[in-house]
Protein backbone atom coordinates (compact mmCIF):
# COMPACT_ATOMS: atom_id res chain seq x y z
CA UNK A 1 0.00 0.00 0.00
CA UNK A 2 1.61 3.48 -0.71
CA UNK A 3 0.83 5.40 1.95
CA UNK A 4 2.15 8.51 0.49
CA UNK A 5 -0.48 8.90 -1.78
CA UNK A 6 -0.91 12.67 -0.43
CA UNK A 7 1.62 14.61 -0.96
CA UNK A 8 1.24 18.19 0.05
CA UNK A 9 3.57 19.76 -2.17
CA UNK A 10 1.62 18.13 -5.18
CA UNK A 11 -1.67 19.41 -4.11
CA UNK A 12 -0.03 23.33 -3.29
CA UNK A 13 1.58 23.40 -6.44
CA UNK A 14 -1.29 22.51 -8.69
CA UNK A 15 -3.63 25.26 -7.03
CA UNK A 16 -0.53 27.49 -7.78
CA UNK A 17 -0.49 26.09 -11.44
CA UNK A 18 -4.27 26.06 -11.61
CA UNK A 19 -4.16 29.94 -10.88
CA UNK A 20 -2.08 30.79 -13.05
CA UNK A 21 -3.49 29.33 -16.01
CA UNK A 22 -5.88 30.84 -18.40
CA UNK A 23 -9.79 30.21 -18.46
CA UNK A 24 -9.94 27.55 -21.15
CA UNK A 25 -8.94 24.42 -18.64
CA UNK A 26 -11.72 25.76 -16.48
CA UNK A 27 -14.02 25.50 -19.64
CA UNK A 28 -12.72 21.60 -20.63
CA UNK A 29 -13.50 20.74 -17.20
CA UNK A 30 -16.85 22.33 -17.48
CA UNK A 31 -17.58 20.68 -20.46
CA UNK A 32 -16.88 17.00 -19.53
CA UNK A 33 -18.65 17.84 -16.76
CA UNK A 34 -21.93 18.72 -18.65
CA UNK A 35 -21.83 14.48 -20.19
CA UNK A 36 -21.76 13.25 -16.49
CA UNK A 37 -18.15 11.96 -16.80
CA UNK A 38 -16.92 13.01 -13.99
CA UNK A 39 -13.75 15.13 -13.16
CA UNK A 40 -10.20 14.33 -12.17
CA UNK A 41 -8.51 16.26 -9.49
CA UNK A 42 -6.47 18.06 -11.85
CA UNK A 43 -9.85 19.37 -13.97
CA UNK A 44 -11.69 19.92 -10.76
CA UNK A 45 -8.17 22.22 -9.87
CA UNK A 46 -9.04 24.96 -12.28
CA UNK A 47 -12.78 25.20 -11.03
CA UNK A 48 -11.70 25.42 -7.43
CA UNK A 49 -9.77 28.35 -8.28
CA UNK A 50 -12.01 30.28 -10.40
CA UNK A 51 -14.04 33.03 -9.39
CA UNK A 52 -15.49 33.89 -12.33
CA UNK A 53 -19.22 34.84 -11.48
CA UNK A 54 -20.02 32.66 -15.29
CA UNK A 55 -17.91 29.39 -13.96
CA UNK A 56 -19.70 29.44 -10.83
CA UNK A 57 -22.72 29.76 -12.53
CA UNK A 58 -22.02 26.48 -14.97
CA UNK A 59 -21.20 24.59 -12.01
CA UNK A 60 -24.03 25.33 -10.29
CA UNK A 61 -26.38 24.29 -12.80
CA UNK A 62 -24.51 21.06 -13.58
CA UNK A 63 -24.21 19.92 -9.97
CA UNK A 64 -28.13 20.80 -10.75
CA UNK A 65 -28.46 18.79 -13.55
CA UNK A 66 -26.62 15.40 -12.64
CA UNK A 67 -28.60 16.08 -9.33
CA UNK A 68 -31.93 15.60 -10.93
CA UNK A 69 -31.01 13.11 -13.42
CA UNK A 70 -28.77 10.26 -11.61
CA UNK A 71 -30.52 11.08 -8.21
CA UNK A 72 -34.17 12.41 -9.17
CA UNK A 73 -35.94 13.45 -6.33
CA UNK A 74 -34.91 11.18 -3.74
CA UNK A 75 -33.57 11.41 -1.11
CA UNK A 76 -32.64 8.41 1.41
CA UNK A 77 -32.95 9.44 5.02
CA UNK A 78 -31.14 7.72 8.17
CA UNK A 79 -29.54 8.63 11.85
CA UNK A 80 -26.72 8.37 13.91
CA UNK A 81 -26.57 5.93 17.07
CA UNK A 82 -23.79 6.98 19.32
CA UNK A 83 -22.72 3.97 21.67
CA UNK A 84 -19.93 4.86 23.09
CA UNK A 85 -18.22 8.25 23.98
CA UNK A 86 -14.65 6.60 25.73
CA UNK A 87 -12.17 8.01 23.65
CA UNK A 88 -8.25 7.73 23.74
CA UNK A 89 -7.73 10.75 21.20
CA UNK A 90 -7.01 14.20 21.28
CA UNK A 91 -9.28 15.76 18.36
CA UNK A 92 -9.93 19.61 19.13
CA UNK A 93 -12.96 19.78 17.25
CA UNK A 94 -14.78 17.02 19.36
CA UNK A 95 -15.97 17.16 22.39
CA UNK A 96 -15.46 13.50 23.19
CA UNK A 97 -11.88 14.54 23.02
CA UNK A 98 -9.98 12.91 26.17
CA UNK A 99 -8.99 16.15 27.51
CA UNK A 100 -12.61 16.58 28.70
CA UNK A 101 -13.61 16.01 31.53
CA UNK A 102 -16.90 14.35 31.86
CA UNK A 103 -18.77 11.43 32.82
CA UNK A 104 -17.88 8.84 29.93
CA UNK A 105 -20.43 5.67 29.36
CA UNK A 106 -20.87 2.71 26.45
CA UNK A 107 -24.34 1.67 26.19
CA UNK A 108 -25.49 -1.69 27.89
CA UNK A 109 -27.19 -3.86 25.47
CA UNK A 110 -30.54 -3.26 27.39
CA UNK A 111 -29.70 0.86 26.38
CA UNK A 112 -28.80 0.15 23.08
CA UNK A 113 -32.13 -1.92 22.63
CA UNK A 114 -34.24 1.36 24.19
CA UNK A 115 -32.29 3.37 21.54
CA UNK A 116 -33.19 1.42 18.27
CA UNK A 117 -36.43 0.82 19.63
CA UNK A 118 -37.09 4.76 20.13
CA UNK A 119 -35.44 4.89 15.99
CA UNK A 120 -37.51 2.41 14.84
CA UNK A 121 -40.35 4.23 16.17
CA UNK A 122 -38.76 7.24 14.42
CA UNK A 123 -38.94 5.22 11.24
CA UNK A 124 -35.37 4.95 10.52
CA UNK A 125 -34.52 1.42 8.55
CA UNK A 126 -30.51 2.76 8.01
CA UNK A 127 -28.74 3.48 11.21
CA UNK A 128 -24.90 4.35 11.90
CA UNK A 129 -23.30 3.53 14.66
CA UNK A 130 -20.83 5.80 16.11
CA UNK A 131 -18.28 5.16 18.79
CA UNK A 132 -15.25 6.67 19.90
CA UNK A 133 -12.02 4.83 20.24
CA UNK A 134 -10.67 2.76 22.99
CA UNK A 135 -9.41 -0.42 23.25
CA UNK A 136 -10.59 -1.55 26.57
CA UNK A 137 -14.21 0.56 27.25
CA UNK A 138 -14.90 0.03 23.07
CA UNK A 139 -13.68 -2.99 21.85
CA UNK A 140 -14.22 -4.35 18.67
CA UNK A 141 -16.39 -7.49 20.56
CA UNK A 142 -18.52 -4.78 22.08
CA UNK A 143 -18.92 -3.09 18.37
CA UNK A 144 -19.74 -6.79 16.98
CA UNK A 145 -22.29 -7.19 20.06
CA UNK A 146 -23.94 -4.17 19.40
CA UNK A 147 -24.32 -4.94 15.77
CA UNK A 148 -25.83 -8.80 16.51
CA UNK A 149 -28.42 -6.95 18.59
CA UNK A 150 -29.55 -4.77 16.22
CA UNK A 151 -30.04 -7.10 13.76
CA UNK A 152 -31.89 -9.18 15.76
CA UNK A 153 -34.34 -6.68 17.33
CA UNK A 154 -37.72 -6.95 14.96
CA UNK A 155 -40.71 -5.05 15.74
CA UNK A 156 -44.11 -4.91 14.54
CA UNK A 157 -43.22 -2.55 11.55
CA UNK A 158 -40.20 -4.19 11.00
CA UNK A 159 -36.54 -3.86 11.67
CA UNK A 160 -33.39 -2.07 11.43
CA UNK A 161 -32.13 -3.26 8.10
CA UNK A 162 -29.02 -1.81 7.45
CA UNK A 163 -26.05 -0.33 10.25
CA UNK A 164 -23.41 1.48 8.65
CA UNK A 165 -20.61 1.68 11.44
CA UNK A 166 -18.04 4.56 12.23
CA UNK A 167 -15.64 3.45 14.20
CA UNK A 168 -11.80 4.53 14.43
CA UNK A 169 -9.10 3.37 11.62
CA UNK A 170 -8.32 -0.65 12.58
CA UNK A 171 -6.99 -3.82 11.41
CA UNK A 172 -7.51 -5.76 8.29
CA UNK A 173 -8.43 -8.38 11.02
CA UNK A 174 -11.02 -6.20 13.12
CA UNK A 175 -12.82 -5.50 9.42
CA UNK A 176 -12.60 -8.94 8.33
CA UNK A 177 -14.72 -9.35 11.43
CA UNK A 178 -16.93 -6.21 11.12
CA UNK A 179 -17.37 -7.19 7.49
CA UNK A 180 -19.10 -10.74 8.82
CA UNK A 181 -20.66 -9.04 10.75
CA UNK A 182 -22.78 -7.55 7.84
CA UNK A 183 -22.27 -3.63 7.66
CA UNK A 184 -23.37 -1.68 5.25
CA UNK A 185 -21.23 1.10 4.99
CA UNK A 186 -17.68 1.52 6.45
CA UNK A 187 -17.93 5.49 6.98
CA UNK A 188 -14.40 7.10 8.22
CA UNK A 189 -13.69 10.71 7.70
CA UNK A 190 -9.85 11.90 7.38
CA UNK A 191 -11.13 15.10 8.97
CA UNK A 192 -8.51 17.04 7.03
CA UNK A 193 -5.57 16.13 4.26
CA UNK A 194 -3.61 18.53 4.91
CA UNK A 195 -0.78 16.76 6.92
CA UNK A 196 0.59 19.81 9.16
CA UNK A 197 -2.95 21.09 9.80
CA UNK A 198 -3.52 17.26 10.57
CA UNK A 199 -0.86 16.74 13.06
CA UNK A 200 -2.50 20.33 14.98
CA UNK A 201 -5.87 19.02 15.34
CA UNK A 202 -4.78 15.56 16.40
CA UNK A 203 -3.12 16.10 19.43
CA UNK A 204 -2.69 12.63 21.66
CA UNK A 205 -3.81 9.27 20.61
CA UNK A 206 -3.77 6.51 18.01
CA UNK A 207 -5.62 8.52 15.10
CA UNK A 208 -2.51 11.11 15.25
CA UNK A 209 -0.88 8.43 12.79
CA UNK A 210 -1.90 10.34 9.20
CA UNK A 211 -0.98 7.10 7.42
CA UNK A 212 -2.84 4.91 9.31
CA UNK A 213 -6.12 6.48 9.54
CA UNK A 214 -5.69 7.86 5.71
CA UNK A 215 -4.75 3.87 5.06
CA UNK A 216 -7.98 2.40 6.70
CA UNK A 217 -10.01 2.22 3.52
CA UNK A 218 -7.26 -0.13 2.19
CA UNK A 219 -6.83 -2.39 4.85
CA UNK A 220 -10.96 -1.91 4.59
CA UNK A 221 -11.11 -3.38 1.01
CA UNK A 222 -8.32 -5.72 1.75
CA UNK A 223 -10.40 -7.56 4.16
CA UNK A 224 -13.61 -7.63 1.31
CA UNK A 225 -15.18 -4.24 2.97
CA UNK A 226 -16.46 -2.72 -0.76
CA UNK A 227 -18.42 0.02 0.30
CA UNK A 228 -16.76 2.66 2.26
CA UNK A 229 -17.73 6.38 3.11
CA UNK A 230 -15.16 8.99 3.19
CA UNK A 231 -15.61 12.73 4.65
CA UNK A 232 -13.66 15.85 5.48
CA UNK A 233 -14.23 18.03 8.51
CA UNK A 234 -14.19 21.66 6.30
CA UNK A 235 -13.20 24.51 8.26
CA UNK A 236 -10.04 22.86 9.38
CA UNK A 237 -7.49 24.06 6.42
CA UNK A 238 -8.11 25.55 3.15
CA UNK A 239 -11.35 23.89 1.19
CA UNK A 240 -9.68 24.12 -1.96
CA UNK A 241 -6.95 21.93 -0.50
CA UNK A 242 -9.36 19.08 1.40
CA UNK A 243 -11.17 18.85 -2.52
CA UNK A 244 -8.04 17.73 -3.65
CA UNK A 245 -7.08 15.50 -0.88
CA UNK A 246 -10.66 14.40 -1.08
CA UNK A 247 -10.26 12.97 -4.69
CA UNK A 248 -6.74 12.24 -4.93
CA UNK A 249 -7.61 9.56 -2.36
CA UNK A 250 -11.11 8.29 -4.10
CA UNK A 251 -8.83 7.78 -7.18
CA UNK A 252 -6.41 6.20 -5.40
CA UNK A 253 -8.55 3.60 -4.05
CA UNK A 254 -10.53 3.57 -7.55
CA UNK A 255 -6.79 2.27 -8.91
CA UNK A 256 -5.97 0.10 -6.27
CA UNK A 257 -9.17 -2.08 -5.61
CA UNK A 258 -11.23 -0.80 -8.98
CA UNK A 259 -14.04 0.97 -6.49
CA UNK A 260 -13.66 4.29 -5.27
CA UNK A 261 -15.84 5.98 -2.35
CA UNK A 262 -19.56 4.95 -1.64
CA UNK A 263 -20.36 8.12 -0.04
CA UNK A 264 -18.82 11.26 0.64
CA UNK A 265 -19.96 13.32 4.11
CA UNK A 266 -19.60 16.65 3.92
CA UNK A 267 -19.64 17.95 8.12
CA UNK A 268 -18.30 21.64 8.97
CA UNK A 269 -16.40 22.24 11.60
CA UNK A 270 -19.41 23.96 14.36
CA UNK A 271 -19.38 24.23 17.91
CA UNK A 272 -18.66 21.17 20.75
CA UNK A 273 -19.24 21.52 24.40
CA UNK A 274 -15.77 21.81 25.95
CA UNK A 275 -14.15 23.26 22.59
CA UNK A 276 -13.43 26.92 21.61
CA UNK A 277 -13.50 25.65 18.36
CA UNK A 278 -12.11 29.58 17.03
CA UNK A 279 -8.96 28.69 18.11
CA UNK A 280 -8.14 26.58 15.24
CA UNK A 281 -11.27 26.71 13.10
CA UNK A 282 -11.03 28.23 9.66
CA UNK A 283 -14.71 28.94 9.12
CA UNK A 284 -15.82 27.99 5.69
CA UNK A 285 -18.79 30.55 4.63
CA UNK A 286 -22.01 29.27 3.15
CA UNK A 287 -21.43 30.28 -0.35
CA UNK A 288 -17.78 28.93 0.03
CA UNK A 289 -19.19 24.98 1.22
CA UNK A 290 -22.29 25.45 -1.62
CA UNK A 291 -19.12 25.66 -4.60
CA UNK A 292 -17.53 22.77 -2.54
CA UNK A 293 -20.48 20.56 -2.57
CA UNK A 294 -21.37 21.11 -6.11
CA UNK A 295 -18.14 20.47 -7.29
CA UNK A 296 -17.97 17.39 -5.54
CA UNK A 297 -21.04 16.21 -7.34
CA UNK A 298 -19.71 17.20 -10.59
CA UNK A 299 -16.12 15.40 -10.31
CA UNK A 300 -18.00 12.37 -8.95
CA UNK A 301 -21.14 12.29 -9.76
CA UNK A 302 -22.41 8.31 -8.65
CA UNK A 303 -21.14 9.14 -5.26
CA UNK A 304 -23.78 9.53 -2.74
CA UNK A 305 -23.10 13.07 -0.45
CA UNK A 306 -24.62 12.87 3.07
CA UNK A 307 -24.99 15.75 4.80
CA UNK A 308 -25.70 16.02 8.48
CA UNK A 309 -27.70 17.80 11.14
CA UNK A 310 -24.86 20.14 11.58
CA UNK A 311 -25.82 22.62 8.92
CA UNK A 312 -29.10 25.00 9.54
CA UNK A 313 -32.92 23.84 7.75
CA UNK A 314 -31.98 26.36 4.96
CA UNK A 315 -28.65 24.92 3.82
CA UNK A 316 -30.25 21.57 4.05
CA UNK A 317 -32.75 22.75 2.01
CA UNK A 318 -30.16 24.71 -0.83
CA UNK A 319 -27.57 22.00 -0.79
CA UNK A 320 -30.14 19.36 -1.22
CA UNK A 321 -30.31 20.96 -4.81
CA UNK A 322 -26.83 20.70 -5.65
CA UNK A 323 -26.08 17.21 -5.00
CA UNK A 324 -27.41 16.08 -1.21
CA UNK A 325 -28.27 12.22 -1.71
CA UNK A 326 -28.59 11.16 1.97
CA UNK A 327 -29.66 13.36 5.30
CA UNK A 328 -30.10 12.72 8.82
CA UNK A 329 -33.17 13.46 10.18
CA UNK A 330 -34.10 13.32 14.12
CA UNK A 331 -30.58 13.04 15.14
CA UNK A 332 -28.80 13.01 18.85
CA UNK A 333 -25.81 13.14 18.90
CA UNK A 334 -25.22 11.86 22.25
CA UNK A 335 -24.65 8.35 23.86
CA UNK A 336 -28.15 7.54 25.22
CA UNK A 337 -29.32 10.72 23.50
CA UNK A 338 -32.37 9.43 22.23
CA UNK A 339 -33.68 7.81 25.11
CA UNK A 340 -32.51 10.83 26.99
CA UNK A 341 -34.96 13.52 24.44
CA UNK A 342 -38.04 11.21 25.04
CA UNK A 343 -37.77 11.58 28.66
CA UNK A 344 -37.60 14.98 28.17
CA UNK A 345 -33.76 15.74 29.31
CA UNK A 346 -31.55 18.50 28.06
CA UNK A 347 -28.79 16.72 26.20
CA UNK A 348 -25.81 16.63 28.51
CA UNK A 349 -22.75 15.77 26.37
CA UNK A 350 -23.39 15.80 22.48
CA UNK A 351 -20.95 15.32 20.24
CA UNK A 352 -21.48 18.50 18.47
CA UNK A 353 -24.65 20.38 18.55
CA UNK A 354 -27.00 20.33 15.90
CA UNK A 355 -28.73 22.77 14.39
CA UNK A 356 -31.15 21.09 12.49
CA UNK A 357 -33.78 19.69 15.43
CA UNK A 358 -36.78 19.34 14.10
CA UNK A 359 -38.56 15.76 14.32
CA UNK A 360 -37.74 13.21 11.94
CA UNK A 361 -41.67 13.10 11.06
CA UNK A 362 -41.84 17.20 10.23
CA UNK A 363 -38.11 16.67 8.22
CA UNK A 364 -39.68 14.12 5.91
CA UNK A 365 -43.22 15.88 5.79
CA UNK A 366 -41.47 19.25 4.72
CA UNK A 367 -39.45 17.18 1.94
CA UNK A 368 -42.48 16.05 0.32
CA UNK A 369 -43.64 19.94 0.40
CA UNK A 370 -40.49 20.34 -1.58
CA UNK A 371 -41.16 17.69 -4.41
CA UNK A 372 -38.68 15.35 -3.01
CA UNK A 373 -39.26 11.59 -2.16
CA UNK A 374 -37.68 10.84 1.17
CA UNK A 375 -37.02 6.75 1.40
CA UNK A 376 -35.99 4.29 3.80
CA UNK A 377 -34.70 2.10 1.09
CA UNK A 378 -31.35 -0.04 1.90
CA UNK A 379 -31.63 -2.55 -1.56
CA UNK A 380 -28.64 -2.10 -2.47
CA UNK A 381 -26.73 -3.59 0.26
CA UNK A 382 -29.37 -6.56 0.92
CA UNK A 383 -29.36 -7.58 -2.55
CA UNK A 384 -25.54 -7.67 -2.47
CA UNK A 385 -25.08 -5.16 -4.74
CA UNK A 386 -22.31 -3.67 -3.01
CA UNK A 387 -18.51 -2.01 -4.36
CA UNK A 388 -18.11 -2.73 -8.20
CA UNK A 389 -21.44 -4.08 -8.61
CA UNK A 390 -23.26 -1.07 -7.46
CA UNK A 391 -20.74 0.83 -9.35
CA UNK A 392 -21.25 -0.35 -12.24
CA UNK A 393 -25.09 0.02 -11.92
CA UNK A 394 -24.85 3.24 -11.08
CA UNK A 395 -22.17 4.31 -13.47
CA UNK A 396 -24.76 2.86 -16.69
CA UNK A 397 -27.56 5.00 -15.91
CA UNK A 398 -29.72 2.37 -14.60
CA UNK A 399 -29.69 2.82 -10.48
CA UNK A 400 -32.56 5.23 -10.84
CA UNK A 401 -34.84 2.40 -11.83
CA UNK A 402 -34.07 0.26 -8.85
CA UNK A 403 -34.23 3.63 -6.21
CA UNK A 404 -37.15 5.21 -7.17
CA UNK A 405 -39.65 1.88 -6.83
CA UNK A 406 -38.01 1.23 -3.73
CA UNK A 407 -38.24 4.88 -2.65
CA UNK A 408 -41.77 5.04 -3.20
CA UNK A 409 -42.36 1.57 -1.70
CA UNK A 410 -40.94 2.27 1.75
CA UNK A 411 -41.92 5.96 2.00
CA UNK A 412 -45.61 3.60 1.43
CA UNK A 413 -44.81 1.80 4.78
CA UNK A 414 -43.24 4.73 6.52
CA UNK A 415 -46.75 6.52 5.77
CA UNK A 416 -48.62 3.40 7.13
CA UNK A 417 -46.62 2.98 10.15
CA UNK A 418 -45.75 6.17 11.47
CA UNK A 419 -47.95 8.90 9.33
CA UNK A 420 -51.51 10.11 10.45
CA UNK A 421 -54.36 10.58 7.67
CA UNK A 422 -53.10 13.82 6.26
CA UNK A 423 -49.48 12.90 6.02
CA UNK A 424 -50.65 9.36 4.45
CA UNK A 425 -52.78 10.99 1.94
CA UNK A 426 -49.55 13.48 1.22
CA UNK A 427 -47.81 10.80 0.75
CA UNK A 428 -50.02 9.20 -1.52
CA UNK A 429 -49.81 12.09 -3.59
CA UNK A 430 -46.20 12.40 -4.05
CA UNK A 431 -46.23 8.16 -4.75
CA UNK A 432 -49.21 8.54 -7.48
CA UNK A 433 -47.27 11.29 -9.33
CA UNK A 434 -44.02 9.31 -9.11
CA UNK A 435 -44.57 5.72 -10.27
CA UNK A 436 -45.68 7.01 -14.22
CA UNK A 437 -41.93 8.09 -13.85
CA UNK A 438 -40.51 4.29 -13.28
CA UNK A 439 -39.69 3.51 -16.97
CA UNK A 440 -39.55 -0.06 -16.88
CA UNK A 441 -43.10 -1.68 -17.30
CA UNK A 442 -42.59 -5.01 -15.28
CA UNK A 443 -40.75 -3.08 -12.57
CA UNK A 444 -43.77 0.13 -12.69
CA UNK A 445 -45.81 -3.16 -12.56
CA UNK A 446 -45.10 -4.62 -9.56
CA UNK A 447 -44.05 -1.51 -7.79
CA UNK A 448 -48.50 -0.91 -7.72
CA UNK A 449 -49.39 -4.17 -6.30
CA UNK A 450 -46.57 -4.07 -3.64
CA UNK A 451 -47.81 -0.14 -3.26
CA UNK A 452 -51.60 -1.95 -2.43
CA UNK A 453 -50.37 -4.80 -0.53
CA UNK A 454 -48.42 -2.57 2.16
CA UNK A 455 -51.78 -0.38 2.09
CA UNK A 456 -53.85 -3.35 2.91
CA UNK A 457 -51.72 -4.93 5.67
CA UNK A 458 -50.81 -8.02 2.70
CA UNK A 459 -46.91 -7.66 2.78
CA UNK A 460 -44.20 -5.40 3.72
CA UNK A 461 -40.77 -4.94 3.03
CA UNK A 462 -40.51 -5.44 -0.65
CA UNK A 463 -37.45 -4.03 -2.47
CA UNK A 464 -36.19 -4.36 -6.41
FE1 LIG B 1 -12.59 10.40 19.60
FE2 LIG B 1 -13.71 10.43 17.20
FE3 LIG B 1 -14.04 12.48 18.85
FE4 LIG B 1 -11.67 12.07 17.78
S1 LIG B 1 -13.54 12.59 16.65
S2 LIG B 1 -12.08 12.56 19.94
S3 LIG B 1 -11.61 9.84 17.66
S4 LIG B 1 -14.78 10.41 19.17
FE1 LIG C 1 -29.46 3.30 -2.26
FE2 LIG C 1 -29.51 1.05 -3.70
FE3 LIG C 1 -31.69 1.84 -2.44
FE4 LIG C 1 -30.85 3.17 -4.57
S1 LIG C 1 -31.60 1.05 -4.52
S2 LIG C 1 -31.52 4.07 -2.61
S3 LIG C 1 -28.63 3.04 -4.33
S4 LIG C 1 -29.79 1.23 -1.45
Amino acid sequence: MNQHFIDRKYIENLLGEAGRADASAADRALEKAERFEGLSHREVASLLVSDDPAVLKRVFAIAGEIKRRIYGNRVVMFAPLYVSNHCVNGCAYCSFNLGHGFERRRLTMDELREEVRILEQMGHKRLALEAGEHERECPIDYVLECIETVYAMKFENGEIRRVNVNIAATTVENYRRLKAAGIGTYILFQETYHEPTYGLVHRAGPKKDFAWHLGAFDRAQEAGIDDVGAGVLFGLADPRFEVLGLLIHNEHLEKTHGVGFHTISVPRVCPATGTDVSAFAKPVDDATFAKIVALIRIAVPYTGMILSTRESHEMRKKLLRLGISQLSAGSSTEVGGYAERKRAAVATHPQFLVNDDRSALSIISELMDDGYVPSFCTACYRSGRTGDRFMALAKSGRIGGVCLPNALMTLCEYSMDYGDEAFREKAAAVIEREITNIADEKTRGRTIANVEKIRSGGGRDFYV
